[in-house]
């Protein structure tokens, strides 16, 4: 178990969505720490449900082995085939949610992300090129977990930032990774994080037609900056087998409220009023030719 908010001039794009009351998301975070429960392992196979992973959750908490914390995306990670939440390897490859624990007494609600061992499905839930670091299943655990932590980040009780088909930030860009590189060993990467590169999806940016890039630098703010970075929207592409993550009808995500405003694929918003600004930069920018 990771338990994690991950920061990183990736999480910059995460400035470009506002919360409910118009502030800028934070893009900071910090990684916590680490534990390693090694009780009731299920076995290959074997489904955990959000039940279970809640209360291994709950019993960290309960024996100070992780600490509570609501703004903290705690990341469950486990071995082989174990299917947590029922639908790995066919529905999703990860998801986030959350669910409610008790702390000193008091209901809580906790953020999590159930990460399964996205190598037991190869085609369906990794990048399906050579690893960068050597390490196929830890290359693309990386891949998911920036996927849902960047979700979690817009979207903490899947009431926030989503767009028409439902896609959270990340899903709107699952899958693609931009202009990549190759290591020595012919690993392929997209962004160096400290000393080691890594391959991970693009997410969202949120300005104004939107699109998919994996760092938002100062050239990339505003449209033109985007739209001059190659950027075009396009819908998310389908994998095989299995989604990045769940969207199950009967899934916590599958909830939706209805203020949120959604018209158009290009675009998440919150209200009629930054649908309308987001509309009229994007017109601009594709009246001026940039952005087709
Ligand atoms: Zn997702």
């Amino acid at each position: 178990m990771r338990a994690s908010h991950g920061g990183h001039r990736r999480h910059t794009k995460s400035a470009t969505y506002t919360d409910g009351s118009g502030n800028q998301i934070a893009n900071v975070g910090n990684y916590a720490r680490y534990w390693a429960n090694n009780a009731n392992v299920p076995a290959n196979g074997q489904s955990v449900s959000d039940a279970q992973m809640v209360a291994m959750l709950q019993s960290g908490f309960d024996s100070g082995a992780l600490t509570y914390d609501a703004s903290t995306l705690y990341a469950i990670f486990s071995a082989g085939t174990v299917n947590l939440g029922g639908g790995f390897g066919t529905q999703y490859c990860a998801y986030h949610t959350h669910g409610t624990v008790t702390i000193n007494g008091v209901t809580q609600s906790v953020l999590y992300a159930a990460m399964p061992y996205n190598y037991a499905y190869p085609s369906g839930c990794t990048s399906g090129l050579t690893a960068p670091n050597g390490d196929p299943a830890a290359d693309a655990e990386v891949n998911a977990l920036a996927h849902e932590t960047e979700e979690t980040t817009t979207d903490m009780m899947g009431t926030a930032w989503y767009d028409r088909r439902g896609y959270e930030n990340a899903d709107k860009c699952a899958w693609k990774w931009g202009t990549t590189s190759t290591t020595s060993s012919g690993g392929v990467w997209n962004i160096t994080v400290g000393s080691k590169d890594f391959l991970v999806q693009m997410n969202w940016v949120n300005l104004g037609c939107g699109g998919c890039l994996i760092s938002l630098s100062r050239a990339g703010l505003g449209a033109g900056g985007l739209a001059e970075q190659g950027w075009i929207e396009s819908v998310p592409h389908a994998r095989t087998t299995a989604a990045p993550h769940r969207r199950s009808p009967a899934g916590p995500q599958a909830r939706r409220p209805a203020q949120n405003f959604r018209v158009s694929p290009g675009f998440m918003t919150t209200s009629r009023r930054s649908f309308l600004n987001a509309a009229r930069t994007c017109a601009s920018v594709a009246s001026a030719g940039k952005v087709p």
